[in-house]
């Protein structure tokens, strides 16, 4: 599984982080919005490309 979590604060002077992390051991964090948009990238193609994730998903479909 890959999980992604953002947080966003409720002021501006705050800025956005996130952290995205997998049960591979993959694991990112990112603070500030254009770093955040990269994460996300990042993390869907990394769901896409996980040896852990392509194994579970041929299994399910067996
Ligand atoms: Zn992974």
């Amino acid at each position: 599984m890959a999980w992604l979590h953002i947080v966003a604060p409720p002021t501006f002077s705050a800025p956005v982080r996130a952290r995205s992390w997998c049960a591979c051991g993959y694991e990112r964090t990112a603070i500030g919005r254009p770093a955040v948009l990269q994460l996300v990238q990042a993390h869907n193609h990394h769901r896409a490309v996980c040896p852990l994730l392509t194994q579970q998903e041929a299994r399910n479909a067996a």
